[in-house]
C-alpha cells in the first residue's frame, strides 16, 4: 500500500471514528451518569526500560525505547479523542529500581510496580506494547495477546489486531490469541487487559520499519482507533 493510500486511509477511519465516538457519547451520557460509573482509563504501559532493555535488533535497535515511543504517540492520540491515560513509565526509567538489588530482583518490582499502578486506577484497561523477538528471521507481523480474566479483553485485542492489519500491514494473517498463563501481567490483572507485539526485531525488514519514527505514529494511530472502537462499541 503506498503513503498517500494509507494516509487517506487512517484519516477516513479517525473521521469516522471521531463521528461514531461524539454520538455515542451523547447518546449514553444519561445512562452513564444514572449509573454512576467513572469513565474507562487507559492505561498505556510501555514494555521494560532503565536495566531491562527487552528485545534487541540485529543493527542494534532497542525495544525498550520504541515501546515507549509508541506509546507516548498512544497517549497524545488517545488524549485528543477526550480519553483518559496513564502512562506506567513515561520515561526511559524502570518502575521501582533498586540498584543494589539483581536483575531478577528488580524485573519482579518493576512488574509489581505495574500491576499497583493498573490497580490503584478507577476502571483501568490496560495495553502493553512491546516488540517480538524469535530465533527464526522469516516471521514477522503484529500480534496482540489478551487476557482470560475479562470478557472484555478478547474485544480490544480482536480490535486492536484488526486495526493493526488494516492500518499498518495488510499482509499481516496474525490472529488475537489467549496469552500464556505465564505472562505475569495477563495472569493477575481483572480488568480489560491486552498485550500488542507490534512487530518481530529478529525480522531485518520489520527491524527496519520499526526503527522509523513514522511507522510509530502509523501504529499509535493503529492502536489508538482500535481502542475506540471497543470503548463506544461500535
Ligand atoms: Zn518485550
Amino acid at each position: 500500500m503506498n503513503g498517500g493510500l494509507l494516509r487517506r486511509l487512517i484519516a477516513g477511519l479517525l473521521l469516522i471514528l471521531l463521528i461514531s465516538w461524539v454520538f455515542a457519547r451523547g447518546g449514553s451520557a444519561v445512562r452513564t451518569l444514572a449509573a454512576a460509573d467513572s469513565p474507562p482509563t487507559l492505561v498505556i504501559d510501555a514494555g521494560h526500560g532503565g536495566f531491562d532493555g527487552g528485545a534487541i535488533g540485529a543493527t542494534g535497535t532497542t525495544e525498550q525505547d520504541i515501546n515507549l515511543s509508541i506509546a507516548r504517540r498512544v497517549q497524545a492520540l488517545a488524549g485528543f479523542f477526550g480519553v483518559q491515560t496513564k502512562m506506567t513509565r513515561a520515561d526511559e526509567q524502570a518502575l521501582d529500581y533498586h540498584p543494589e538489588k539483581s536483575v531478577r530482583d528488580n524485573k519482579v518490582t518493576d512488574i509489581k510496580a505495574r500491576e499497583k499502578i493498573v490497580n490503584d486506577t478507577m476502571n483501568p484497561v490496560f495495553i502493553s506494547i512491546h516488540l517480538n523477538k524469535f530465533s527464526d528471521a522469516q516471521y514477522h507481523g503484529a500480534q496482540v495477546f489478551y487476557s482470560k480474566n475479562n470478557a472484555g479483553s478478547r474485544d480490544l485485542a480482536e480490535r486492536l489486531q484488526a486495526d493493526l492489519i488494516a492500518g499498518a500491514d495488510p499482509a499481516n494473517h496474525r490472529q488475537a490469541k489467549q496469552a500464556e498463563s505465564t505472562i505475569y501481567l495477563m495472569k493477575k490483572l481483572d480488568c480489560p487487559a491486552v498485550i500488542v507485539e507490534c512487530g518481530f526485531l529478529s525480522n531485518p525488514a520489520e527491524e527496519a520499519l520499526l526503527a522509523q519514527e513514522d511507522y510509530h505514529k502509523q501504529l499509535a494511530v493503529c492502536i489508538t482507533c482500535g481502542y475506540l472502537q471497543h470503548a463506544s462499541g461500535v
